[in-house]
């Protein structure tokens, strides 16, 4: 038989022009290697990330899952639909299936297909039923109302155009589109609720005659069909865990799921932060970028396996060590804290929120208090960040970069600088720091619409502030003859790498945290902070028709992020809501039209495009008499595989029917 090419590495380049997304296969080397209990224990949790899949789709607008499904009948019910037609749909359809539903993951604005009509549409779904697709309408409904109902969400990029919308001075409730909550809810619906409704995490909130109904998220209630099957998962996976902390993490997200219960997934998160284990996962409504108050999670899961941790483990050991040389006032220094737990791992599968689009790091869980008394779990995504196109990487540091930065940039860019950022921000950042002793609330609640952009802010700052400390040469993290190239290399890369990803921005507003986060840094330092009686060293420079990043003295930029990073702190430790505002609608928001559309022009010669999108191994279980003998891991799926099997096992629960 001869041997299937895998499926690793670029595989399809998608959107307008093939500009939009990078598709790349991601490998991960050294599953084959685990034993039969681990590779067990890996696919039952696979099998729960791919149940709960759905759900985001669902809290990404109202009709997201209904557009998926319609799309994917079409594509999978094709036979003598125009060649055109087809591939204009199973375009979109890939985009839809990248960002979980009509909306930009990173940009939260809308997206419409291109080169399609509603007629054309309408035509395809006509095609598609004669050829035996079944279309789910709603009671009374047939398959052209459907249509007539969805057309202006999937049609119209003027209705609902934002998402998440957290500009200052508007109902960042009403005109948010994230299917959160009904589209008449409003902010002062919210406000009027009592507190334990307004913070919850796993909660979805209807309108039924002017008064709120709040439902949460759980077995038998919202998403109930799809937590079900997540938690059939989990359940047999629960005898194949690798220690009691894993196990009492599961049980309790199992009893989270069935009572919708918050402090049980507290509870959870302690014991999933404390349990060490070669395979891991995550499996919850976590992450709450998409709410624009920054409070309800949407649901992610992920499996992966430890790969090699050395460096990451000698900077958790030091985690103290840094804290203490923060820059802001002792009173906000963690006293003492454990050792997190720390891992680079290889991904075998990321659903929902964290997959096909991936971080390339987390440090969880996001309870404030539970990091304060428990600490926290940094995980990096090893074969995430080691999927990439090199020629696409030289290309842009060639565009992007002034000549004096890149030989640097290509030396030590990808291999120190880019790792040591990663690890630093997760590692040391997010985990640093303590509220003041007189403030009881979490200041989650009380900086509101700034907390998640300041916290990646100062998470990176972290990074900048400290990569220059002697500590990391002695950890191994580079040579000590080099430091100081990388850490040259670090402060190019993160400026100049924010400013040349401005094409990624739908108009002249940011919109996501990290986004946020990165132009705080960059304006506060080529703004001085502000002040006219500083200089911290960097500017937006012209050089024939382009802008580029000038750093004219890294001490003086290192000075700058850390007097930025000391009043972060201050505005975090204290909840300064009106100076955190203040900041950060000051640097952090609009980005100037000349260097945006400069970029575009070049990210547009350059044909690259603008994300990454990954599609994971295919595992398989290989059954004897009922029982699971082996698992395989496969690279034999492009992303349309991938996605549709997803479709097919979502509420499947017979592993032979793999
Ligand atoms: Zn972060």
């Amino acid at each position: 038989m001869a041997k299937i090419d895998k499926k690793v590495g670029e595989l399809e380049r998608l959107g307008p022009e093939k500009r939009e997304v990078l598709v790349l296969g991601v490998e991960a080397l050294g599953f084959d290697e685990l034993p039969l209990e681990k590779k067990v224990l890996a696919y039952y949790l696979y099998r729960a990330a791919i149940a709960g899949d759905s759900i985001m789709y669902m809290q990404s607008h109202r009709d997201a899952l209904e557009i998926k499904q319609l799309l994917e009948a079409v594509v999978t019910h094709s036979n003598g639909l125009p060649d055109r037609v087809r591939t204009a749909i199973h375009n979109h359809l890939k985009l839809i299936w990248i960002h979980h539903g009509q909306y930009h993951h990173y940009n939260h604005t809308k997206f419409v297909p291109i080169d399609l009509t509603i007629d054309d549409l309408r035509e395809a779904v006509r095609i598609a039923v004669n050829n035996g697709a079944a279309i789910k309408t709603r009671p009374g409904e047939n398959v052209t109302e459907k249509l007539d109902r969805l057309e202006r969400s999937i049609f119209d990029s003027d209705f609902e155009p934002i998402q998440t919308n957290q500009s200052e001075g508007e109902d960042i409730v009403a005109t948010s589109a994230v299917n959160f909550w009904d589209p008449d809810v409003t902010n002062a619906d919210l406000e009027k609720l009592p507190p334990e409704w307004r913070s919850k995490l796993n909660v979805r909130f209807s309108k039924k005659d002017g008064k709120i109904i709040p439902e949460e998220y759980r077995i038998g209630g919202l998403y109930g069909r799809e937590l079900e099957t997540v938690s059939h998962f989990l359940r047999l996976a629960l005898p194949y865990t690798e220690s009691p902390e894993q196990k009492a993490a599961i049980e309790s997200l199992l009893e989270y799921y069935l009572t919708g219960d918050e402090n049980l997934f507290r509870e959870h998160s302690i014991h999933w932060l404390k349990s060490d284990t070669e395979i891991d996962f995550l499996n919850g409504f976590i992450e709450q970028y998409k709410d624009p108050r920054g409070i309800i999670g949407n649901f992610e899961a992920n499996v992966s396996f430890v790969s090699e941790s050395t460096l990451l483990n000698r900077l958790a050991e030091n985690a103290q060590y840094f804290e203490k040389r923060m820059p802001w006032p002792d009173r906000y220094k963690r006293e003492r804290i454990p050792k997190p737990v720390a891992n680079v791992v290889n991904v075998i599968i990321e659903t929902g929120d964290a997959g096909p689009v991936s971080p390339a790091a987390y440090n969880l869980p996001n309870y404030n208090d539970i990091r304060r008394d428990y600490g926290s779990k940094n995980v990096v995504l090893l074969n995430i960040e080691n999927t990439r196109s090199q020629k696409i990487f030289e290309q842009s540091v060639n565009e992007f970069f002034l000549p004096e930065y890149r030989e640097n940039v290509l030396r030590y860019g990808n291999t120190t600088a880019r790792p040591l950022e990663v690890y630093m921000h997760e590692i040391i950042g997010h985990g640093s720091g303590r509220p003041d002793p007189s403030i009881k609330s979490d200041p989650r609640t009380v900086l509101g619409r700034a907390y998640s952009a300041l916290e990646e802010c100062r998470a990176d700052l972290v990074a900048l502030y400290h990569i220059s400390d002697p500590k990391l040469a002695e950890s191994g993290a580079f040579k000590k003859a080099e430091q100081r190239n990388v850490v040259e290399t670090l402060y190019i890369t993160y400026l100049q790498g924010w400013l040349s990803r401005y094409d990624r921005l739908q108009d002249l507003e940011v919109r996501e945290a990290h986004n946020i986060g990165s132009q705080v840094i960059l304006m506060y330092l080529v703004e001085n902070g502000g002040d006219p009686n500083k200089d911290y060293g960097v500017d937006v420079i012209e050089k024939d028709g382009d802008y580029f990043i000038k750093i004219r003295d890294f001490e003086k930029a290192r000075e700058g992020c850390g007097h930025l990073l000391g009043t972060l702190q201050v505005i975090k430790s204290t909840g300064d809501q009106e100076a955190a505002y203040r900041l950060f609608d000051r640097f952090g928001t609009k980005v100037n039209p000349k260097w945006k559309s400069n970029i575009t022009a070049r990210k547009e010669k350059l044909n690259l495009p603008k994300m990454k999108a990954f599609v994971f191994p295919h595992l398989k279980p290989v059954i004897e008499n009922g029982e699971i003998a082996d698992v395989e891991i496969h690279h034999d799926e492009n992303l349309t595989a991938q996605m549709l099997r997803f479709s097919r096992l979502q509420h499947e629960t017979d592993i032979e029917a793999d």
